[in-house]
């Protein structure tokens, strides 16, 4: 099915504004964003328009009850200059998998994909071609009834922009166990990817900072003895010659890079656990050398080495990071699939059909 998208393109393209050797990542957005509307049941006024803000009734029901789901996933080109999107379809599933938890309305798959490529396609030149760049697209839902009271808004707004994103160093971070607060608890929303898991987020994140770490790890209450996720992102070990990430315990959110993580290992026939993982087990290895690498996973950063780990009085260094076999080279191989340099045995790649062609 083909939906009928109405485009009003920009007069006035921001585009030679942009110094493509020196963006910051989030602050700078593209000329178009698509927006959908839901009323009475539907998807309506399907709609590409120049970028622009939002005029916002005081009742709005997100800004008061956080009804309100996102996507984060990136578009590159590959070698010959064509826009790539990577399993697009996954993005789309979670999203809808977020709209259940908290009331929403699907965004059918097809709807969401072709969106993407008209977005996409219209505004190709803002993807960037330096390695390590590309374009962060951030598809987006929220209520809009106005309204004050509780209950599933009957409107929603479907959105999705996107930003050109400069290649992202990351240095290793240094991190701690995060005892007296959580992210997300069994039966919580910790699985949807919700605006109101990040805001719960900022306080710790800040008190851990305040003590001098990066970012902390979260652990599965009240017992404060399994690990869950670091910040924003997956968690992995790396223990003697298999790769650990904590499993789908209800409170963790299903990272697109963690699944493509472990596919990729299984390829390789590297051993990978998904499983319960105690800090304990962690300190342990650490204790008797066999615990090589930690890293964070996440379509931002795709790797985010860790420094250190801290927990309780214990602060467990990490080996140098051109020691980190695991993470570097899963970190090159999305890198190399998302610039074209590696070839795409999975599948995972889909060029970006421009309107006409959709
Ligand atoms: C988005 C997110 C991730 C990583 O998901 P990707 O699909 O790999 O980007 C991990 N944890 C949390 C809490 C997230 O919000």
């Amino acid at each position: 099915m083909k939906y009928d998208i109405q485009v009003t393109k920009t007069t006035q393209s921001n585009l030679p504004k942009v110094d493509f050797n020196n963006i910051p990542f989030g602050k700078v957005f593209s000329d178009h964003m698509f927006i959908a509307d839901y009323r009475d049941g539907a998807w309506t006024d399907l709609r590409i328009v120049p970028f622009g803000p939002f005029e916002m009734h005081p009742a709005n029901m997100t800004l008061h009850y956080s009804q309100t789901i996102f996507e984060g996933m990136k578009a590159s080109k590959n070698q010959g200059g064509v826009p790539m999107l990577m399993r697009p379809e996954l993005h789309s599933q979670r999203l809808n998998k977020s709209a259940d938890r908290m009331c929403m309305p699907h965004v059918p798959e097809a709807l969401f994909l072709q969106a993407l490529h008209e977005l996409i396609g219209l505004d190709s030149e803002w993807i960037p071609s330096l390695p390590g760049t590309s374009l962060y697209v951030r598809p987006y839902m929220y209520a809009t009834d106005e309204f004050i009271g509780v209950r599933p808004s009957e409107t929603y707004k479907f959105v999705i922009f996107t930003c050109p994103v400069g290649a992202y160093y990351s240095k290793a971070v240094n991190l701690v166990t995060e005892q007296t607060f959580v992210r997300a608890v069994n039966g919580g929303t910790g699985e949807a990817k919700a605006g109101g898991n990040y805001a719960a987020s900022l306080l710790p994140a800040k008190l851990a900072q305040a003590a001098g770490y990066d970012q902390v790890v979260w652990m599965e209450s009240p017992e404060f003895k399994k690990v869950q996720e670091v910040g924003t992102m997956n968690l992995f070990f790396v223990i003697g010659d298999k790769v650990l990430t904590p499993s789908n315990s209800g409170a963790i959110l299903k990272g697109i890079t963690r699944k493509n993580f472990l596919e990729i290992l299984a390829k390789r026939g590297i051993q990978t656990e998904e499983r319960d993982i105690f800090i304990d087990e962690i300190v342990e290895a650490y204790m008797d050398g066999t615990l090589k690498e930690i890293f964070g996973a996440g379509t931002a950063a795709v790797v985010s080495h860790v420094a250190s780990l801290t927990h309780n009085d214990l602060k467990m260094t990490l080996p140098p990071l051109e020691e980190r076999k695991i993470g570097n080279m899963l970190k090159a191989e999305i890198d190399g699939l998302r610039n074209g340099t590696v070839e795409d045995v999975y599948g995972w790649l889909t060029p970006i059909k421009v309107a006409a062609e959709v």
